[in-house]
């Protein structure tokens, strides 16, 4: 099969280049251009080959351009590419179907869209429906959520502050980061301090009582920061008792990177609405939710969308879950993830600049500090990570996000091989080996 799909001459690079409006920071300006993916492993328009970290943005979780992604889209294209949002398609039906039976015990009714901050809002409406009165949203601090209107207001405070006055009514509370917590404080203390500002921001209720809790299990943008187990069962618990309506959104987590098929099998805790997106759709647009039995769906009108069942996205992500369960992805994705981690833990004995190695799965986060006492982030390291990774063909992941800035991320496909993870690591090693040598 081909890969491009006609010659592009360098004028034509520089015009596109002129024309686009960004929006968008890449690490390394211009942004390369990638002509080819495919597994863990992507190419750039030189011919340069690169282990993918990122999974592009996590949702090459199965690999890039699985070949049973492409036939199942050619082939649905061929037959029904689109269709309007109030007629049901083959692949609507069949992945309503699948979803649900895979969802985790009682979200039972699922709806679609194409993107993540869309579903992130079909779960506001959602919660909005079923509040007793209209009220403010609860989010943890560091948060991400998207980057529409409501969703931009829901994550981590943005720097254009004039998009504020169309954001909604958030209150943040904050969330159990047990390695930047006080000298002295416990995890167990960390935990039951979050608990407590969490009752006390309900219980006062100052704009009125919260329609919803809405977090990330493993929070992605903001730190690549997982939380002690016992917060998760702690917070479903009060949610409960204060009639709060807890919102995972498992865009991220989703779909096997934790090495479960939900965060909430790994957590054991079942939110009353779930948000997926990313890897679902096999490298396709697809995103929704899952709303527990019992809670009020939409009526007609409320979340219609002309692309919203795109039966494309729905025929990828038919194919995506064959490849996930036939080739044992979650399987290789907990082995890896184990080996990869334990692989840092080493490193971290050798290389000062790694404060702290966290997450579940192949959803792993790495914190650069320049002293290990008074964990100052390290900035210029991470952005350097990033750029010498690129030069050694690794794509790492980095956040700048929730004004830390000093994670790297390597988050790469479910199928990664022990070969690709081993170049990633030697990569990785390297660097901080270069870092530690030449003071950045
Ligand atoms: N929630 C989370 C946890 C995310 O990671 C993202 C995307 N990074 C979104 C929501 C928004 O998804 P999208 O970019 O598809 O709108």
């Amino acid at each position: 099969m081909s890969t491009m799909s006609s010659p592009v001459t360098d004028a034509t690079i520089e015009a596109g280049r002129r024309a686009l409006l960004q929006g968008w920071s890449t690490g390394a300006e211009p942004a390369p251009i990638f002509v080819r993916a495919s597994g863990a492993l992507m190419w750039d328009i030189h011919g340069n080959e690169y282990v993918d970290c990122t999974s592009q943005a996590w949702s090459n979780n199965i690999g890039a351009s699985h070949e049973r992604v492409v036939a199942a889209t050619a082939r649905q294209a061929a037959d029904l590419t689109h269709l309007r949002s109030n007629y049901h398609s083959i692949p609507l039906l069949q992945l309503a179907a699948k979803l649900t039976s895979v969802a985790p015990k009682g979200l039972d009714r699922v709806s679609f869209c194409l993107h993540g901050s869309s579903a992130v809002e079909s779960a506001m409406k959602i919660a909005l429906k079923n509040a007793v009165a209209p009220g403010p949203f609860l989010a943890l601090r560091d948060g991400y959520h998207g980057r529409s209107f409501a969703t931009m207001g829901l994550s981590w405070p943005h720097a254009e502050n004039r998009f504020v006055p169309l954001y909604p009514s958030v209150i943040r509370v904050p969330q159990p980061y047990v390695y930047r917590s006080a000298p002295g404080e416990t995890e167990e203390a960390v935990v039951a301090r979050c608990i407590r500002e969490l009752r006390d921001t309900i219980e006062r209720a100052v704009d009125g009582h919260p329609v919803a809790l809405i977090m990330e299990p493993v929070q992605g943008n903001g730190t690549q920061l997982d939380f002690p187990r016992s917060y998760y069962g702690a917070v479903r618990e009060l949610c409960d008792e204060l009639q709060v309506l807890l919102i995972w959104d498992e865009i991220q987590t989703g779909f096997g990177p934790t090495g479960a098929m939900w965060a909430s099998d790994l957590y054991d805790v079942i939110p009353d609405v779930l948000i997926f997106g990313k890897g679902i759709g096999g490298g396709f647009p697809l995103a929704g939710i899952l709303v527990r039995d019992g809670l009020k769906g939409f009526d007609a009108g409320d979340d219609a969308l002309t692309f919203g069942q795109f039966p494309v996205s729905l025929a990828a992500s038919l194919a995506a879950f064959e490849v996930i369960e036939e080739e044992n992805l979650i399987e290789n994705c907990r082995v890896m993830g184990e080996y990869a981690t334990s692989r840092l833990r080493e490193m971290q004995n050798r290389h000062r600049l790694i404060g702290d190695v966290r997450g579940p799965g192949l959803l792993i986060g790495i914190e650069l500090v320049k002293d290990r006492e008074t964990k100052e982030p390290a900035l210029k390291e991470v952005v350097e990570v990033y750029r010498r990774g690129m030069e050694l063909g690794v794509i790492f992941g980095e956040t700048r996000y929730a004004g830390l800035g000093n994670v790297v991320k390597i988050k790469p496909p479910l199928c990664v091989t022990r070969e690709q993870m081993d170049k990633a690591l030697d990569a990785f090693d390297r660097i901080l080996t270069e870092l530690e040598t030449d003071h950045v």
